[in-house]
C-alpha cells in the first residue's frame, strides 16, 4: 500500500521484469537488497497473502535504455533469473541494479565502466549487492579483466561509442558462450550525425553480422529515447539440424 492505493504487482512477460499495477502502472523489478534504494528511485512495499512482505524498485523508462527497450515491446531480452550477464558501459550502475535484481541471487553481472567518476558509485553499490562484479576499464581491452569475467549467457553494451559494435564483437570473441544473446543500444549521433538514423542503424547491423552476430529483432526507443534503436539476436547460433536428422 502506498498512500492509501492498492498497488498490485504482477509478472511481466519477461521473467523476472513486474508491472506495479496501482493509480498508474509502473515497470518494477524486486529489489534484491530490501530497504535500499541505488539511485533516489521510488521503492514500493507489498505484503503476501501469506503476510511476508517483498519490495519493488520503479524502472524508469526515460533512465533506463533496457527498461526503454522493454516497453518498446522487445521480444526477449535474454536476461532472466540465473542469467550471467557481461554489461558494457555500467556508468553509475543505474540499469546495472535492476538487471541484478532481475538475474537474482542465482544470477551474475560482470559491469564495465571506464569513467573512474561514475565507477565510484558503481563500486559503492556493488558492496551491497554481491551479483554484480564492478569492473573500472576499458571495454576496448577486454583482457585486462578476462581474469574476472567468466563465460557469459548475454552482452549487454551501452556505451555510446562510434566503435561500438567493434566494442561488442570483441568481448563477444572473449566471454560470449556459443548460442548465447547479445543486446545493444546504438545512439544514432554517436555514430554518424550526418546521416538520417535509420541508415546508421542499418549500418551497425551489418558490422554486428560481420561479426558472427545474428541480429533478430530491432526496435526503436522512442518515445524515451531520440534516435536510439535497440538491437537483439545470438551469436555463433548452432546450425539448424536437417529435419528428420
Ligand atoms: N547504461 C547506463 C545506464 O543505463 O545507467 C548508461 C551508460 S552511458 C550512455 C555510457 C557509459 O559508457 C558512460 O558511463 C561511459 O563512461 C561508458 N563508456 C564509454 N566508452 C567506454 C569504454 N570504452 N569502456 C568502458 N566504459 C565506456
Amino acid at each position: 500500500m502506498r498512500g492509501g492505493i492498492k498497488v498490485l504487482i504482477e509478472p511481466h512477460r519477461h521473467e523476472g521484469v513486474f508491472v506495479a499495477k496501482g493509480k498508474e502502472d509502473a515497470l518494477v523489478t524486486k529489489n534484491l537488497v530490501p530497504g535500499e534504494a541505488v539511485y533516489g528511485e521510488k521503492r514500493i512495499s507489498v505484503q503476501n497473502e501469506d503476510g511476508t512482505k517483498e519490495e519493488y524498485r520503479v524502472w524508469n523508462p526515460f533512465r533506463s535504455k533496457l527498461a526503454a527497450a522493454v516497453l518498446s515491446g522487445v521480444d526477449n531480452i535474454w536476461i532472466a533469473p540465473g542469467s550471467r550477464v557481461l554489461y558494457l558501459g555500467a556508468a553509475s550502475g543505474t540499469t546495472v541494479s535492476h538487471v541484478s535484481d532481475i538475474v537474482g541471487p542465482t544470477g551474475m553481472v560482470y559491469a564495465v565502466e571506464f569513467s573512474p567518476r561514475s565507477g565510484r558509485d558503481l563500486l559503492n553499490m556493488a558492496k551491497k549487492r554481491p551479483n554484480v562484479i564492478p569492473i573500472i576499464e576499458d571495454a576496448r581491452h577486454p583482457w585486462k579483466y578476462r581474469m574476472l569475467v567468466g563465460m557469459v549467457d548475454v552482452i549487454f553494451s551501452d556505451v555510446a561509442q562510434p566503435d561500438q559494435a567493434r566494442i561488442i564483437g570483441l568481448n563477444a570473441s572473449f566471454f560470449l558462450k556459443s548460442g548465447g544473446h547479445f543486446v545493444i543500444s546504438i545512439k544514432a549521433n554517436c555514430i554518424d550525425s550526418t546521416v538520417p538514423a535509420e541508415a546508421v542503424f542499418a549500418s551497425e547491423v551489418k558490422t554486428l553480422q560481420s561479426q558472427e552476430f545474428k541480429p533478430a529483432e530491432q526496435v526503436t526507443l522512442e518515445p524515451f529515447e531520440r534516435d536510439h534503436a535497440c538491437v537483439v539476436g545470438g551469436y555463433r547460433m548452432p546450425k539448424k539440424q536437417k529435419a528428420g536428422a
